[in-house]
């Protein structure tokens, strides 16, 4: 057998491996290049990307700079400015000091660097590869430093080809350019992602401005100021500060709260889900806020793990500081609900008596616009049209071809379909179901404005009026969807997006084309929905496309056919859920039948397309038992 002999590792292998350390994607690079600028004391720093950092990464700062030999050697292996020795460890106020990044990222992509201090004439260019100076100018430049890294991993195949997709190595720098963006409000970040520039965000006074950079325009009015809950058991050793969403707005995924601690962003699940029970009694359990908190919190109560990758903490009371963020949430939310209700008028000295978390409850209700006495029925087609007509125009599409099987269907109100045809199966020529009709029931009525009640021979049977009518439509829809009839809309909404929930969108653009759905991106951070199937109503698309994306999130490690056939199901879901008769809407004997004849015609029909039940069956045996008419027969028997 032979035995490899020991040999010691050249020093550009040895820097390789060490690299892993550091450097395992592009937003660890990035990570460590921000970083860098912001203790370089840069007020401006500025980001590029192209295909999410794999092949380039530039970011141009007007920190400090370095001098000339600095330069040379900051690519060196525990190069530092920041520490002398061990012991400066303990009064250290940067991110860095362990001098491992650059000479990290050096050994495993093309680095080239431009730098100038303030009293220098003239600044220094430098070609870097494998952490050797290939090439040094003397240059004109501004005041700072600027960084370009690119093809990363090309000199370690292994590493690049367990580099994950574009659009994970996007949302994750997203973030981390998020978190930056809070933690630092004063420095102006900007973000290009392939040459186009998606965040420019000037320094601002406060934190709330922020998220208006971030989001959309219109959030400033939904995010309030987190407020310390000091009531309970105040402890000097820490401080919160931050700014939340308040109950008008919400998102269907978590990952829009961010937390710091000592100003590091760090990432705690116990964290997040104690940001997320503060809104326990007022947002429902699909939707989540989004927020940023910062906790400044004394260096022994915590320990940060320095490792450069990590973004952990441990806290020495970790249920405490979980108490002081839910009670800090709450205590902000029932404040600013306390000034609307000033706002509006009211006596805070009438309202002070009333359990304030009920009345933002209350709030939350209302705004849904619970119907209360108003008579409905299934809306036929004509009813259908005149709800767009104020804003949406029918268009022919005279190319359409019926007989093609796969085409949307785009249809004029002159056209013969209309949606109670299509509902009950006339568009759907393929469908061959036997009608299989229920005559032998007696309608006894609505009750609760909610269920159906009819008597059927062993017994009564409560139908759920909303979770029935959306099985019908879910299943209508749903079993012959390329034939959906589609309409455009003439002033299409807007919907500002963060980048992120674009670029899914974008990668999935054809599953909402096979829905009906044309979405069109009109710049960095705004869509426009071009043309819906005609269930939709127009207010709700925002609503469709959030909850689309989170799904998308949530399932991006499927394959492609698999996650497409999830977001389908989500949008025939939502689709069936927006357009089909509420709870609280008072139902006429004519739309009651049908819903009853409909249910009893639809495969599933036991639940909702969400798995609620449709039907609740009261046998006559179940009522004779409560009753204990069967005990009753044998004691009258005895005496008979
Ligand atoms: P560390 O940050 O741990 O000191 P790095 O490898 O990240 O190690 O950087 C090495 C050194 O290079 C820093 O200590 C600093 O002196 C210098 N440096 C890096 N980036 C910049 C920058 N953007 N502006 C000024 N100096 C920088
Ligand atoms: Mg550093």
């Amino acid at each position: 057998m032979v035995v490899s002999r020991i040999k010691i590792l050249e020093s550009s292998e040895i820097q390789k491996i060490a690299a892993g350390e550091v450097v395992e994607r592009p937003v660890n690079v990035l990570k460590e290049l921000i970083e860098n600028s912001l203790d370089a004391k840069a007020t401006s720093i500025t980001i590029y990307l192209e295909d999410a950092g794999k092949k380039l990464i530039r970011i141009i700062d007007n920190g400090s700079g370095m001098s000339h030999e600095d330069a040379k050697l900051c690519f060196e292996h525990h190069a530092t400015s920041k520490i002398n020795t061990f012991n400066d460890l303990n009064r250290i106020t940067t991110f860095g000091f362990r001098g491992e990044a650059l000479s990290s990222i050096a050994a495993v992509s093309k680095v080239n660097l431009i730098t100038k201090q303030e009293l220098e004439q003239l600044g220094i260019e430098l070609d870097i590869e494998q952490n050797k100076i290939e090439k040094e100018n003397f240059i004109n430049c501004n005041v700072g430093t600027e960084l370009i890294i690119k093809d990363l991993f090309f000199n370690v195949p292994a590493r690049k080809k367990f580099l994950k997709s574009k659009e994970t190595e996007y949302r994750a720098i997203t973030h981390l350019f998020y978190a930056f963006c809070f933690s630092y409000i004063n420095v102006n970040f900007k973000l290009y992602s392939d040459n186009r520039l998606v965040y420019n965000c000037p320094a601002v006074q406060r934190l709330e401005k922020r998220f208006g950079q971030l989001y959309d325009h219109n959030i400033i009015q939904n995010i309030i100021e987190l407020n310390l809950d000091n009531s309970k058991e105040y402890n000097p050793s820490y401080k919160i500060s931050g700014a939340i969403s308040n109950s008008k707005y919400s998102r269907y995924d978590r990952s829009q709260i961010y937390l710091f601690v000592n100003n590091r962003w760090v990432k705690n699940y116990k964290l997040v889900q104690a940001f997320i029970r503060g809104y326990q009694a007022i947002l429902e359990p699909s939707k989540f806020p989004i927020g940023v908190v910062n906790i400044f919190i004394d260096k022994q109560e915590i320990d940060i793990n320095i490792h450069p990758k990590k973004e952990e903490v441990q806290f020495l009371h970790p249920k405490l500081i979980e108490n002081v963020i839910t009670g800090s949430i709450i205590k902000s939310l029932e404040n600013n609900f306390n000034k609307s209700l000033n706002y509006n008028a009211y006596s805070a000295k009438d309202m002070s008596a009333i359990n304030i978390s009920e009345n933002i409850k209350q709030e939350v209700v209302d705004s849904q616009h619970f119907k209360e006495d108003k008579v409905i029925s299934i809306p036929t087609y004509d009813q259908t049209i005149k709800i767009f007509t104020d804003n949406i125009r029918l268009e022919h599409n005279q190319e359409l071809n019926s007989n093609e099987k796969n085409s949307v269907k785009n249809i004029d109100h002159k056209d013969a379909h209309d949606l109670d045809d299509y509902l009950n199966g006339g568009i759907n020529n393929t469908d061959n179901r036997t009608k299989n009709n229920i005559t032998e029931y007696r309608l006894i009525g609505q009750a609760l404005k909610t269920y159906i009640i009819i008597e059927i021979n062993d017994g009564l049977t409560l139908i759920d009026q909303h979770a029935a009518h959306e099985r019908i439509i879910y299943q209508r829809i749903s079993s012959n969807f390329t034939n959906v009839p589609t309409i455009s809309l003439v002033l299409p909404e807007v919907i500002e997006l963060i980048s992120e929930d674009i670029l899914m969108l974008n990668l999935n653009a054809d599953i909402f084309i096979q829905c009906g759905i044309i979405i069109e991106q009109i710049s960095a951070n705004s869509i426009v929905i071009k043309q819906v199937p005609i269930f939709l109503k127009n207010i709700l698309l925002k609503d469709i496309i959030l909850k689309s994306i989170a799904t998308i999130k949530e399932n991006h490690k499927l394959e492609k056919d698999k996650l497409n056939n999830i977001i389908k199901e989500k949008i025939h879901a939502q689709i069936s859920c927006k357009s089909a008769i509420k709870a609280g809407d008072i139902l006429q004997p004519g739309t009651i039948n049908q819903i009853i004849q409909d249910l009893y015609n639809v495969e599933n029909k036991l639940t909702c397309p969400h798995g609620r039940p449709t039907i609740y069956n009261l046998t006559v045996y179940d009522i004779e038992k409560f009753f204990k008419r069967n005990y009753r027969q044998k004691i009258d028997n005895l005496f008979l």
